[in-house]
């Protein structure tokens, strides 16, 4: 299982991709979840009732995530674009394939470093760290995260454009996702069923597991330096 035996590559990534950048994930040992109440951070009603208390939250993920930097993975998937024709369609809201030089990335939960102004619909992306200034520069409502918080619907324009590249792909490659949040843990079903390579690297197994043809039980950085040798 070789990159050069193919053309076009999809890698659908989970938290475990950014595991070895000592991003903690969501499920498993360490898992976010754990510590916190979701309920009262990551969801719209918790910022219509008190938005300083999710900014509060966000503010510790931000603190966490832009202490963090790219592992050998996410380097391994950028420079592979000098080659093939790549798209990332990450379920990652820290933007760390960007930061490795990533060019083609759909973002199915938003991003952490993105901004939204649900009033008057600015927006704003950059990673200041932790975000002091909490209100729109333009009407003076409080920021939102751009992130698909819990009970949100997904982008529907992401959608259609992650299902596109995944019919056209020869290689799908899943990693470190427990393949448990819908609607996006369908998604390499639709290379599934357009013939494509299912490669899965998770050193666990998931859900997911029996789709694939290959099942690659390390971490990211491991499968990605096998799978880009001679
Ligand atoms: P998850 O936490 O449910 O699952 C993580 C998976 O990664 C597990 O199956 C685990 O076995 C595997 N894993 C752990 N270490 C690994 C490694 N070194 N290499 C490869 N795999 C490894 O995460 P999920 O499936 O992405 O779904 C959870 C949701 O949490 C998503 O919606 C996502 O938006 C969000 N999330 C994002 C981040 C981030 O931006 N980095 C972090 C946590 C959660
Ligand atoms: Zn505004």
């Amino acid at each position: 299982m070789r990159f050069k035996d193919f053309e076009r590559i999809v890698f659908f990534t989970g938290a475990g991709m950014s595991a070895e950048s000592g991003v903690p994930t969501y499920r498993g040992a360490g898992g976010i979840w754990r510590e916190y109440d979701y309920r009262a951070y990551a969801c719209q009603d918790a910022f219509n009732h008190d938005p300083e208390h999710v900014w509060e939250f966000h503010n510790y993920r931000r603190g966490i995530v832009g202490a963090c930097a790219p592992n050998r993975g996410h380097e391994i998937i950028a420079e592979l674009e000098a080659t093939h024709h790549v798209t990332v369609v990450t379920q990652n809201i820290d933007g760390l394939h960007q930061l490795a030089g990533s060019t083609n990335v759909i973002e199915l939960h938003g991003s952490l470093w993105r901004l939204r102004c649900d009033h008057c619909g600015n927006r704003h992306r950059g990673r200041e760290n932790p975000l002091e200034e909490l209100h729109c520069t333009a009407c003076h409502s409080y920021w939102r995260p751009d992130i698909v918080w819990f009970g949100d619907t997904l982008n529907f324009e992401n959608i259609q454009d992650a299902q596109h590249a995944l019919q056209e792909c020869d290689l799908m490659i899943s990693i470190g996702t427990s393949g448990v949040v819908y609607p996006a843990a369908a998604l390499p079903m639709v290379a599934k069923r357009s013939g494509a390579r299912m490669v899965e690297v998770n050193p666990e197994l998931t859900d997911m597991s029996v789709l694939y043809d290959v099942n690659f039980r390390t971490t990211a950085s491991e499968a990605l330096t096998e799978m880009s040798g001679a």
